[in-house]
């Protein structure tokens, strides 16, 4: 097969679109390593590269998707060889290399990690990139010294892809986990994934006080903006704040007092260019500690040819948990 189905986003002067395409293998870009994708997933990154909604593409023709999982076809990295089962997280691809939309990728063997033994490619990436942050936030609060016994811990955007996975996983480690979540309906999903106290959103979007109550010991914050200012100011004496997203807004509207009064730490979560130790570590504790019933409850499977609509969907806050595409 030298020709194969992709995403293509395009810019020009017929403006930004995506449409499903076909590439050959000599358009793929430089790389170490060609893998046959049989998954991606559709995370809200990818939501903002399909829509254009914000400049996450920055060349063009672009395969977006930031995920994939597959099967090594060929390569002249040491450490895989044909027929490895890999994942791929980040790193750029989706953004200024081509993605994991596609059945074909070919990237730097240095990106990849094998798949985890305890995975399938399907459940890797109902994970994607959206899970193994909430795995690289939750090792970040326990690297404060953050145990269950000083507290709650909240969880913000909880029905989303991060979320979601951050509830199941501070659950199993033994947090009372309270959830944010602008979707009551939700309450159910998120009380099975063991969120113990479901909270409106709305209490924690508004502009809000330089410091309120002290409600939890720490907290993942998928949100930004107004929420993470209001989730600082709520966080007990010397608890730790784990930041990872953007959903309501990039701006963070808060003031010093959280830090100098109540000695509270924002703890900044990159999961694109996180060092290969510190991905294999956080895969490793998804596979100990994600109950892969909630894994399987928390997903929903698309074909390809959905992922367009899908990313619309995302951006609008319409999709619960994670979502896997089958590329084949
Ligand atoms: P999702 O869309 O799956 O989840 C985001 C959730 O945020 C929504 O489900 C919703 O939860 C909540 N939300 C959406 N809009 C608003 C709003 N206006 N105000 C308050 N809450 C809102 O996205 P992902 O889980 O894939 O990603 C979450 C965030 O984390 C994104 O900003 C993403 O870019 C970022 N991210 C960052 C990474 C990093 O490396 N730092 C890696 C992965 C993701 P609910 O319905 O429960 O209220």
């Amino acid at each position: 097969m030298t020709h194969f189905k992709a995403i293509r986003v395009d810019k020009d002067s017929s403006g930004y679109r995506a449409t499903y395409s076909d590439f050959d293998e000599s358009e793929l870009m430089d790389g170490d390593v060609t893998v046959r994708v049989s998954h991606s997933t559709v995370n809200y990154k990818d939501g903002l590269a399909i829509t254009g909604k914000s400049p996450v593409v920055r060349r063009f023709p672009m395969i977006p998707g930031i995920d994939f999982a597959g099967v090594v076809e060929s390569s002249s990295h040491p450490d895989f060889k044909p027929g490895d089962a890999v994942v791929l997280n980040g790193w750029g691809v989706g953004e200024t290399h081509f993605g994991g939309y596609a059945q074909k990728a070919r990237v730097k063997g240095d990106w990849l990690v094998p798949l985890h033994k305890g995975f399938t490619a399907a459940q890797s990436m109902a994970i994607g990139t959206a899970g193994y942050t909430s795995a690289l936030a939750v090792l970040a609060l326990e690297k404060q010294g953050l145990t269950p016994d000083r507290g709650p811990v909240l969880v913000t955007g909880a029905a989303g892809g991060v979320g979601s996975i951050a509830v199941a996983l501070l659950a199993t480690a033994g947090w009372k986990v309270i959830a944010s979540t602008g979707r009551p309906e939700e309450a159910d999903f998120l009380k099975y994934l063991g969120a113990t106290e479901i909270i409106d959103r709305a209490e924690l979007s508004a502009p809000g006080k330089p410091l309120g109550k002290e409600r939890w010991a720490a907290a993942v914050d998928a949100v930004g903006s107004h929420t993470l200012a209001n989730v600082l100011a709520q966080t007990s004496y010397e608890g730790s704040v784990a930041a990872c997203g953007l959903a309501q807004g990039m701006d963070l509207p808060t003031s010093v007092a959280p830090f100098i009064l109540r000695g509270v730490n924002l703890l900044g979560i990159d999961s694109v260019t996180k060092p290969k130790a510190a991905r294999l570590q956080a895969w490793e504790r998804l596979a100990r500690d994600l109950d892969k019933t909630k894994l399987a409850e928390l997903s929903t499977t698309i074909g390809f040819y959905k992922v367009i609509d899908t990313a619309t969907d995302i951006l609008a806050g319409k999709v619960r948990g994670r979502v896997i595409v089958e590329i084949d």
